[in-house]
């Protein structure tokens, strides 16, 4: 969550530290903070709790900050409240070295007593200022700083993304990475650090991914990498293939906004040179299984959080609905701490947009040291997730700023339905089934457009249920998990309550809470239990309540019920999640943004969930 950025070079680094905290504004944080080493080598601290804005006010004209060394920190409080002193950099007692951390140190208070024995004194309630502490003790010990810092990583256990800088070593940045990312940016003469690469994309497209236990050691003209132990590591230099249009909000009022219309490109980047028309069924390289390994599979293990854990229950419908390969989905959190019964023939797929987050990552090393093959699903190429999984597919989506989900859920989807035509053709799908699957796949970017264009009908629906205090999401078959999506979505910007429910389950207890007051969203579209959903909505309009029904054009009946009615094309059983949940989406949307919220920045939230 919270990111790090750091410059070293010939400019002034204040604007382009600050440029690039405002970059991941949209991670969630709740206090920020920048160190610069000035032209006079003292080292200059700036924190402010609250927005990037509220640090730029207390920044002093920008000659008096100029430096071209700087490090920069958007903080999301874990250890002691989100004030101005706790906010990063933290320095040590001597006011010399500064360092910002990303993660959790879980022996701080063991690390934090024998320091304070040893008479260091203490200005945080955070777990992350033992580092700058701990790092003076060694550099007692050494002149070499990337030495002292090897020491004190040494003792620390946790989590940790962490950049340091000091006064006596004006003319370098240390980095170094365990369980948070950490990437270096190489530019003309000048390098960067950071947690997310958006931060530095303008400047630069050439980055290194660090690994766990490697720490970097950068200058003006050269970086060295090692270990901990101090073995040098070769570094591998990728290329970042985000277009820089991706970061910039353009027309759009927010990120999400953009990133909703976004979905008839990015869907067909999720399947674009995927789909193998002659032998009606697609290509997946990137799973790294020969055709016989997937032939024998007998079940799927999918594991992930929040919005992915949606896109993998919808998978869980598509697989085992076209391959008849048995697909379990379970929250990483639950998988990484039970004793999970994998069966022989499984693999496990986990999915998470940023490839960053702690729970699924922890699951992905729970499952490899169970000896069974994890293939992942991610966003961002390079991340921890894409590094340490045995193969898997990149959704392709762009970079996706706005913290609620959208556009890399419907790609996950697509990637989803991609597997299950690919796993259905290896058994019993006739190829003609596989060719009709493929064509409609090819239709959807269009019929998403279609639904875009529903947009201003779909403002007007938000304003009629922008004050209630609950809403209600109903779908069956494959759009329960959307159901389950659109209420997600509504809570998470708009901060009403909302629950989602196969609709059939309505009347096992939520529907003793329908009254005049709340808001029924139902996803009718015509397929085999159009019927079914029918009658459950007659059950809802028995109670006043308020429909608002998502269903295909023509559909008279679903026209007396509801309140409202969003159209959406028709389209496969198995494709119409990609259809159903762009309604949803742009609804809670209209409704966050009525209610005047930060729509990309939810309260409480943060974009890539890093900590446990
Ligand atoms: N655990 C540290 C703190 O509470 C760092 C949190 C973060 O990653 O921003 O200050």
């Amino acid at each position: 969550m919270c990111g790090i950025v750091g410059y070293i070079g010939n400019r002034n680094a204040t604007p382009i530290i600050i440029e690039g905290l405002k970059r991941l504004e949209y991670r969630g944080y709740d206090s920020s903070g920048i160190a610069i080493i000035d032209k006079d080598s003292k080292l200059k601290l700036y924190k402010e709790s609250g927005k990037i804005i509220e640090l730029e006010r207390i920044l002093p004209a920008p000659k008096e900050v100029y430096g071209n060394i700087g490090l920069a920190h958007t903080r999301w409080a874990t250890h002691g409240e989100p004030t101005s002193t706790n906010a990063h950099p933290h320095t040590s007692c001597s006011g010399k070295i500064a360092i910002v951390h990303n993660g959790i140190i879980e022996n701080f208070q063991i690390l934090k007593n024998k320091l304070l024995a040893q008479g260091h004194v203490f200005a945080s309630e955070t777990d992350s200022e033992v580092v700058a502490h701990l790092i003076e003790h060694f550099s007692r010990k050494t002149d070499d700083l990337t030495l002292a810092v090897q020491e004190a990583l040494k003792l620390v256990e946790g989590t940790f993304g962490i950049a340091v800088i000091s006064e006596d070593h004006p003319d370098r940045i240390i980095a170094a990475r365990k369980g948070s990312p950490l990437i270096i940016g190489i530019g003309k003469n000048e390098f960067f650090v950071t947690s997310d690469v958006s931060a530095i994309i303008i400047h630069t497209k050439k980055v290194i991914y660090l690994h766990d236990d490697e720490i970097v050691t950068v200058t003006r003209d050269s970086f060295e990498i090692t270990t901990l132990e101090n073995e040098v590591v070769e570094a591998t230099i990728s290329e970042i293939d985000w277009d820089v249009s991706s970061i910039d909000k353009g027309q759009f009022k927010h990120f999400m906004l953009k990133e909703i219309f976004e979905q008839p490109i990015s869907v067909e980047n999720a399947f674009r040179g995927r789909l193998v028309p002659k032998l009606s069924t697609t290509r997946l390289g990137g799973l790294n299984m020969t055709g016989d390994e997937l032939r024998i599979l007998e079940k799927i293990q999918i594991v992930a959080c929040g919005t992915s854990w949606h896109a993998g229950l919808i998978g869980k419908y598509i697989i085992e609905h076209l391959s008849r390969v048995q697909v379990d989905v379970e929250y990483a959190s639950e998988f990484r701490y039970r004793n999970p019964i994998i069966p022989k023939n499984t693999v496990v797929i986990v999915i998470s947009q940023s490839g960053e987050t702690a729970d699924t990552l922890a699951a992905l090393r729970e499952a490899q040291a169970r000896g069974v093959r994890v293939l992942g699903i991610t966003n961002v190429v390079g991340s921890t997730i894409a590094r340490e999984s045995d193969g898997g597919v990149y959704i392709h989506a762009g970079a996706e700023i706005g913290v609620a989900s959208t556009k890399a859920f419907t790609s996950q989807v697509t990637v989803l339905s991609l597997l299950a035509v690919l796993l259905g053709r290896m058994r019993h799908l006739s190829p003609v089934f596989g060719t009709n699957f493929i064509n409609e796949l090819k239709g959807i970017p269009e019929k998403i457009q279609k639904i875009i264009e529903s947009n201003a009908q779909i403002r007007k629906i938000a304003e009629t249920i922008k004050d209630a205090t609950n809403a209600l999401y109903l779908g069956r078959g494959v759009n329960y998990p959307v159901a389950l999506e659109g209420a997600l979505k509504l809570k998470e910007i708009s901060y009403i309550h909302a629950e989602g429910y196969p609709a059939a389950e309505m009347k096992h207890g939520p529907i003793a809470l329908i009254d005049e007051n709340m808001p029924v969203i139902s996803i009718v579209p015509k397929d085999v239990i159009y019927d079914k959903i029918i009658s459950n909505l007659q059950e809802v309009k028995a109670r006043n309540g308020r429909i608002i029904a998502i269903a295909n054009k023509g559909d008279d009946v679903v026209s007396e019920l509801a309140e409202n009615v969003i159209y959406i094309p028709e389209t496969l059983y198995d494709l119409q999640p990609l259809l159903s949940v762009i309604p949803l989406q742009l609804l809670a949307y209209h409704v966050a943004d009525l209610r005047s919220l930060d729509v990309d920045q939810p309260r409480n939230l943060a974009k890539s969930v890093t900590v446990e």
